[in-house]
């Protein structure tokens, strides 16, 4: 079976071999299995169920948000020889009856489908008639509520899927990996959770960096020039400041288009021809641009303002380096944009739970930009891959400053925290530290601890930074909600018993690089 599934990889596709998961998937989806497949961005989840569908008898139908995609997907399939058509909002009635029909007759092998489609009771008698193997939902993670980018007209496939007999095999996939996204997608859908199959999240050829401190502006335009004639997208969390890069670098006479949810759909395809086909390198979006887009030469991914959780992130740096070779993906920290989000979290109309949830995701995401350790590491580690190596390639694996004891400080921080009961924030553990009069310390007494004032000497920005550091390295576990208490992990526990040692990498002082250069 799994021999003429190669066969076809090689005759239709050219690949040799099958990747990471993909063997395995269509294996499962051959057999009869209804599987969720989770792979990253790029990992080549499309073949997964092309191939099948090649394979069974009837029609294969894919389910997928991307209206405006669906046109290319299936030029693309067409000229690889493989017959297969769409239907959705952008044909007319009689054309749609037309395709019917060639389906009908076995003219095609896949049908592309957006989801609304499947709302339309007449629509969905017709499809009933027709020979269906295989369902394959793609972004299937638009079905939960929990995902980042859920999708209400998700809810009513199951019911659709009921409704087709014999029953298809359905093929569920996406490259979100949370448990909970993945236990939503497997309880809605009805599939067994042995039957999902992960497979390794990590890019080789993606080289993580967070840039901090520096002139966000200067350091795009240094870096596009540096890297001049390279495909790259600068992801912004606004219209506004998208539409303020754009015109600031297009000034500078840097070939650039842009993307956002507020531009007509004419503006918005022609940048994205243009892009795709090479005519301008560089895009600067909002979080709008880019599902789905299959260029494979994008070099660098630059995330301008932090994003809103690690799966955002990793689904839009991982835009870069389909085709594997090195690509960066460089994230800019400025500590204010954290309230832009929390703000953006505050404003939306979520329940309160979910909104607890949201802030919760956003602080692994902070985390992630104080982090020391490796960046491909502590990704992988928040999509619950356990056990994966340095990376060596990325800002941290490869920043050689030599990395100081600071034990001592850490447990001032910690020991603090735990004589506070456990039950305060960042700002006011820092203000006890460094010794505040402010009246809320006083009337809880805690001026009275020998912690208090502790850390006199040192700035509350410098203290908050080392907050943040121990949180980013798993010593502090901060709660839920927009006012997160901070807790401390059994990790600062063994600090605190002086069983383990805490090292940070020595700051650079300004001071120090002056003298260092007077030398020469
Ligand atoms: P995803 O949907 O998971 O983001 P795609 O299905 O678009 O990824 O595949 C990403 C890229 O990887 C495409 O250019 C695809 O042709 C390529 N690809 C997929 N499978 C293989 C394979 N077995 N060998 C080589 N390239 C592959």
């Amino acid at each position: 079976m799994l021999n003429h599934a190669k066969e076809i990889l090689q005759t239709y596709y050219g690949y040799d071999e099958f990747r990471n998961g993909q063997s395995t998937i269509i294996e499962q989806v051959l057999s009869g299995k209804d599987t969720v497949a989770i792979m990253p961005t790029g990992g080549g989840k499309s073949i997964c169920y092309q191939v099948p569908a090649l394979m069974l008898p009837g029609i294969t139908i894919v389910i997928s948000p991307l209206i405006s995609l669906m046109k290319d997907q299936v030029d693309a399939l067409n000229n690889a020889g493989i017959p297969a058509t769409f239907i959705n909002s952008s044909i007319s009635g009689s054309e749609m009856y037309e395709r019917i029909q060639a389906i009908e007759a076995g003219k095609y092998k896949l049908l592309y489908l957006a989801p609304e489609r499947l709302e339309a009771p007449s629509f969905v008698e017709l499809i009933k008639k027709m020979n269906v193997s295989l369902i394959a939902i793609d972004e299937a993670h638009c079905i939960s509520q929990w995902g980042h980018d859920f999708r209400p007209s998700y809810l009513s496939i199951k019911k659709f899927i009921n409704g087709i007999q014999p029953k298809p095999v359905i093929l569920a996939l996406t490259a979100t990996a949370t448990p909970n996204v993945k236990e939503d997608i497997c309880e809605l859908l009805d599939i067994p959770l042995n039957h999902v199959v992960l497979t390794g999240f990590g890019r080789e050829n993606l080289l993580f960096k967070v840039v901090k401190g520096q002139d966000r502006d200067v350091f795009i335009e240094e870096y596009i020039r540096k890297n001049s004639g390279q495909a790259g997208i600068i992801y912004a969390a606004t219209r506004k400041e998208v539409e303020r890069i754009y015109l600031q670098l297009k000034k500078k006479g840097i070939s650039i288009g842009k993307y956002h949810a507020g531009m007509t759909e004419n503006q918005r395809n022609e940048y994205q021809e243009q892009f795709l086909y090479d005519n301008i390198s560089i895009m600067v979006a909002t979080s709008a641009f880019g599902m789905g887009i299959n260029k494979s030469n994008v070099r660098y991914v630059i995330h301008y303002h932090i994003p809103r959780n690690m799966e955002a992130y990793y689904q839009e740096a991982g835009r870069a380096g389909r085709d594997g070779v090195e690509s960066e993906c460089i994230l800019m920290f400025a500590p204010q944009d954290v309230h832009i989000q929390k703000f953006l979290i505050d404003q939306s109309e979520m329940e309160g739970e979910r909104k607890e949830y949201e802030y919760a995701k956003l602080r692994k995401m902070v985390s992630y930009c104080h982090t020391e350790s490796c960046f491909q590491q502590y990704i992988l580690d928040y999509f619950g891959e356990e056990n994966a190596g340095e990376c060596q390639k990325c800002g941290n694996c490869t920043d050689d400053r030599s990395q100081v004891d600071i034990t001592k400080e850490a447990q001032m921080v910690l020991s603090c925290i735990k004589r506070m009961n456990e039950k305060f924030g960042k700002t006011f553990v820092t203000k006890v530290l460094t010794g505040s009069a402010d009246k809320k310390i006083i009337s809880f007494g805690f001026n009275q601890l020998t912690t208090y004032g502790i850390m006199r000497d040192r700035t509350q920005k410098d203290v908050n930074e080392l907050i943040d550091y121990l949180t980013a390295e798993g010593y502090l576990r901060p709660t839920d909600g927009q006012y997160p208490v901070l807790m401390l992990t059994n990790l600062a526990v063994d600090v605190l018993r002086g069983e383990i040692k805490v090292l940070r990498k020595e700051k650079i002082k300004v001071k120090q690089i002056i003298e260092d250069n007077q030398l020469f």
